[in-house]
């Protein structure tokens, strides 16, 4: 390093790929996403003040992991390419020391806009229900707060709303897009929250609601989120060396649209709901159902930090949901009691034919390290069906715990 010298820039094609990115794999194959250069630098230099009103000079915290698409977009290259401060963290929402860790961060640097996971938010939720930590701090320059990476359920955007006292803004957008595909874009026009909702397309996005003839639904009704073809700026060319494999994914599904593999709804005022991925969208007894919008009841009652639901096998219905609850710190209630009064608030939310009856009580959920729950590993634990560990698991170890929990409640193989 002392010998070197300094070199010259090299100039590169705008479709020259700039990095290659595997998606977080919660099925399995992680796939290689490529990026390019120019529209990757038009959309996310574009989107700094449009999605995030944050302008030249700012201070920009995405807390994430640089080593995931919300950190190569949101850490590195967006704010630098609009000349702002990028606050880089290593530690965690609570623990490092306690669960004023990022009130003291956005304090001390002055951050103007946060971006992170609903996971943080559940975790800090959970540590300090009350929001004891954040009379410590001074967060006078803190205007924003945005969520992406999986559904914000209502009540953890509601808990940062009423303690934060700024916006707290879901967006939608995946590590194929490199930025956000729906947003309530707080630089063109804040459009009024709809909870559960990432508000509307980002200008660029020809989103639509389709069935399984590519025929658009009516609104309201679920169906496949995918984008009408061309996609815009910054989102990805290709699968690095594999053309065949981006065509299949991706656009041979739905002829003329890329597909997002995504499940959800837009409503009668073009607000987008992403419920599930399509694969989490079960079949009990004929009715397609949401295990979001059933995560979304169970995160609802005031002992649950935070749950999963998903499909098991089953002889009589094809499938029927089973949920895991995580309960908040100092919950006290007995669990069957807990368990008795989500089973019974889907019921009367969704109806019967969700027959969601079994739930569990786990102390954790296996995680990807971007905060994805890995609910395609443990329905394969339930089902009986092989499986292999993620290569982006968190703790390999909260596996074990869910099979043992499964057998518990009449599903897996005991291991021996
Ligand atoms: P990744 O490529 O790992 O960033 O994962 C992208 C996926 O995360 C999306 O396809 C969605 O399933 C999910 N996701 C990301 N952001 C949201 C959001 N705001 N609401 C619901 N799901 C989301």
């Amino acid at each position: 390093m002392a010998s070197a010298v300094p070199k010259a820039c090299v100039p590169v094609a705008a479709t020259d790929p700039l990095y290659i990115l595997y998606t977080s794999g919660t099925t399995g194959q992680p796939k290689g996403v490529v990026r390019d250069n120019g529209g990757h630098m038009v959309a996310l230099k574009w989107s700094m003040k449009a999605v995030y009103d944050v302008d030249q000079g700012d201070v920009f915290w995405a807390a994430s992991d640089v080593g995931w698409v919300v950190g190569h977009s949101y850490i590195v290259y967006a704010p630098l390419l609009k000349g702002c401060t990028t606050v880089f963290y290593e530690g965690k929402p609570v623990g490092t020391p306690d669960a004023g860790a990022f009130w003291r961060v956005i304090s001390q640097y002055k951050v103007k806009t946060l971006f992170t996971a609903p996971t943080a938010f559940r975790a800090i939720k959970r540590d300090d229900p009350e929001g004891k930590f954040l009379k410590d701090y001074d967060l006078s320059c803190f205007k924003a707060l945005f969520l992406a990476g999986e559904r914000s359920d209502p009540d953890t955007l509601k808990w940062a709303e009423n303690k934060l006292k700024v916006p707290v803004i879901d967006h939608w957008w995946q590590t194929e897009t490199g930025w956000a595909i729906a947003a309530n874009c707080l630089g063109i026009e804040s459009m009024p929250v709809k909870y559960g909702s990432p508000t509307k397309p980002v200008p660029g996005w020809n989103l639509q609601v389709l069935d399984g003839n590519c025929q658009p639904v009516a609104d309201g009704d679920i169906g496949t989120l995918a984008v009408k073809l061309p996609l815009p700026p910054g989102t990805l060319p290709t699968l690095w060396q594999n053309d065949d494999r981006f065509k299949s994914a991706y656009l041979e599904e739905f002829p003329g649209y890329y597909t997002t593999s995504d499940a959800g709804y837009i409503d009668e005022d073009g607000y987008v709901y992403v419920m599930a991925r399509t694969d989490d969208i079960i079949n009990v007894a004929g009715h397609r159902l949401s295990t979001g919008a059933m995560e979304e009841v169970l995160a609802d009652h005031p002992d649950v930090a935070e749950c999963a639901v998903l499909g098991v096998a089953d002889k009589l219905k094809g499938q029927l949901p089973v949920g895991f609850l995580v309960l908040k710190a100092g919950a006290t209630k007995d669990h069957d009691q807990i368990i008795k009064e989500v089973v019974a608030s889907v019921r009367e939310r969704i109806g019967p034919v969700a027959a969601f009856k079994t739930a569990t009580v786990v102390d954790r959920l296996p995680k990807t390290r971007s905060g994805k729950i890995l609910r395609g590993t443990i329905q394969k634990i339930a089902d009986n069906e092989t499986w292999n560990m993620p290569a982006t698991i968190d703790d390999p170890a909260i596996l074990g715990e869910m099979e043992d929990a499964l057998v518990k409640i009449g599903y897996a193989k005991a291991r021996v």
